[in-house]
């Protein structure tokens, strides 16, 4: 069972309900295959330029320029070529890491510093993943390509939002990008004593159901800081998370009967 954790903006509390502090293990540099021109073979017609929907590779009089961080690795250049000049050669950017935090296993992508893209190191990620027992994802914020790689094909989401103007708007963003995915939503209030009532109404108006009301409590930030998790350390915590794993599996097990 796949459940992403995602939100419409950064610093709603993904994180806080996602994981606790793991330690690292391994890693894996993850590669895209990029382009090499030869400059003994290219006659300088353009056509891979012009095939570059990315606008990675320009024509210019002394040959070709690739601007690397900007190639989605599509092979489509190499194919269009007349004359053969275009080989395929992987470049890193980015890294999977390997790790556990208590019993749990831990995977995370880090993107090189500089690369615009971080849609491969999703994939890797993604690629790496069990078959089998319960899979987090921890969303990136937001909801570009990135976003949307981790989110297709998840069993569940649930949305983190928090109760003020921006949470709402970013909260309606993540929600249509969910129902262009299909996915089953849920979601958590986040910090849900200190805003106004406008999310709870979405959510009722939307059909949402909303799993579970975080008040703020310092005591939760400060277990966060400190890498504990604040099921583990904040009194009253532990059974709001132990309630939405209850949620989480019955929506599994009326999905799959269903
Ligand atoms: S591999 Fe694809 S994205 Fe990269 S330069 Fe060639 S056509 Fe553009
Ligand atoms: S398509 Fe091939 S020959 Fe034409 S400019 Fe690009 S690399 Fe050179």
């Amino acid at each position: 069972m796949e459940v992403a954790i995602a939100s419409g903006k950064g610093g709603t509390g993904k994180t806080t309900v996602a994981l606790r502090r793991p330690s690292i293990e391994g890693s894996t540099p993850v590669e895209v295959m990029v382009p090499k021109i030869d400059p003994d073979r290219c006659v300088g017609c353009g056509a891979c330029a012009r095939f570059c929907r990315f606008h990675a590779l320009a024509c210019v009089k002394d040959g070709v320029l690739l601007f690397p961080e900007l190639c989605h690795g599509c092979g489509g250049c190499s194919l269009v070529c007349p004359e053969s000049a275009i080989a395929e050669v992987p470049r890193t950017v980015g890294v999977v890491e390997r790790g556990r935090s208590g019993s749990l296993g831990f995977i995370q992508g880090r993107l090189m510093i500089g690369e615009a893209s971080a849609t491969p190191v999703v994939r890797a990620i993604k690629r790496g993943l069990p078959n089998d027992g319960i899979v987090v994802l921890d969303a990136p914020p937001g909801t570009s390509c990135p976003v949307l790689e981790t989110l297709t094909g998840v069993d569940h989401l649930i949305l983190i939002t928090e109760p003020t103007p921006f949470g709402l708007n970013d909260l309606a963003l993540a929600v249509e990008a969910a129902r262009a995915l299909e996915l089953p939503t849920s979601v958590i209030v986040n910090r849900s004593d200190v805003g106004d009532g406008r999310v709870v109404e979405y959510c009722a108006r939307e059909g949402l159901d909303i799993w579970l009301e975080i008040p703020n409590d310092r005591a939760v930030a400060e277990a966060y800081a400190r890498g504990v998790l604040p099921a583990e350390a904040v009194d009253g915590y532990r059974d709001g998370v132990a309630r939405v794993a209850e949620r989480l599996l019955r929506a599994r097990s009326e999905s799959v009967a269903g």
